[in-house]
């Protein structure tokens, strides 16, 4: 979930991330804070080696090809392990535990032209399954399937327990590394009756222009196909008006990508539906099988 900012495409989100405030479970104060540290401070470092993956696991296209008397792979057989090698994926799980709201609300920019907490501390499930907890299983979910295929995958944090880092330093190790993308994971937080599945967010002022605008477009394209067709989780009835996408200005985490880049809300965590597949980890694994097969369709 997204917090303290406007949403071009519908008010209801807005309305929506408000009541998670006042529910006790969101923090989207705005409140500027002076004697902070620098919101860079908590990033992780690029070169930092325990965030760095998995070039050791060869190739093994036995394992995915048929030998049978139909040689031919199907369009529809899952991608052969080993076919992202050479790829570099940075995957962020959105948020973190941020339990020093002092440090989370002290005002960053916003990639827009305007400023914005440094982050939030997410929404939860109705039986207080916290998003970051998600956000992180999730994220280590897809990063295990993408190193089993042979990328290189680097995440933006490297602990679900401390803070940040802040979202205007999220697209940085993607950018310094050179990542064919980057996709962050959030999961969403509406209270609105009947609202619930996931949504693609893009963003309309990305740091890499249009072009990489409108390769992150393919790329949600891609996801938002193979999330409907292999988990289950519907488009979202509450965001995008049926397309499950959101083109929004205001998402500091993906407006200061160098390249490709999407923010997925995964579901609607207080949707009782959606919350039994997010907090299920067999379904994070479809999940993650899903998120892959649509990042080796894109890449491919
Ligand atoms: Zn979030």
């Amino acid at each position: 979930m997204i917090h303290g900012r406007l949403n071009p495409v519908t008010s209801k989100r807005i309305v929506t991330g408000f009541r998670a405030a006042a529910g006790g479970l969101a923090v989207l104060l705005v409140a500027s804070c002076a004697a902070t540290p620098p919101a860079e401070a908590d990033a992780p470092s690029p070169a930092a080696p325990s965030v760095t993956s998995s070039p050791a696991t060869p190739p093994t296209p036995t394992e995915a090809t048929p030998t049978e008397s139909t040689p031919t792979p199907s369009e529809s057989a899952p991608p052969a392990a080993g076919d992202l090698a050479g790829r570099v994926i940075v995957i962020d799980p959105g948020h973190n535990r941020n339990s020093n709201g002092k440090f989370i609300r002290h005002k960053v920019p916003a990639g827009n032209g305007k400023s914005k907490p440094c982050n939030s501390t997410g929404t939860a499930t109705n039986a207080d399954y916290a998003e970051h907890a998600y956000n992180w299983a999730q994220a280590n979910a897809l990063a295990e399937v993408l190193r089993s295929r042979g990328a290189t995958v680097q995440l933006t944090r490297d602990n679900d327990s401390g803070n940040g880092p802040c979202v205007n330093t999220r697209a940085t190790l993607a950018n310094t590394v050179h990542a064919d993308l980057l996709i962050s994971i959030h999961a969403d937080g509406s209270f609105a009756k009947r609202a619930r599945g996931f949504h693609v967010i893009l963003s309309t002022v990305m740091a890499g222009g249009t072009r990489t605008e409108h390769a992150s477009r393919l790329l949600a394209d891609q996801i938002r196909s193979a999330l409907t067709t292999q988990t289950g989780m519907p488009r979202s009835t509450y965001i995008g008006k049926g397309t499950a996408l959101s083109p929004r200005s205001d998402i500091a985490t993906l407006n200061f990508a160098k390249v490709p880049a999407v923010m997925m809300e995964m579901g609607n965590m207080r949707n009782v539906k959606d919350a039994a597949m997010l907090t299920s980890s067999a379904w994070r694994t479809k999940a993650a099988q899903a998120l892959a097969d649509a990042i080796s369709a894109y890449l491919g």
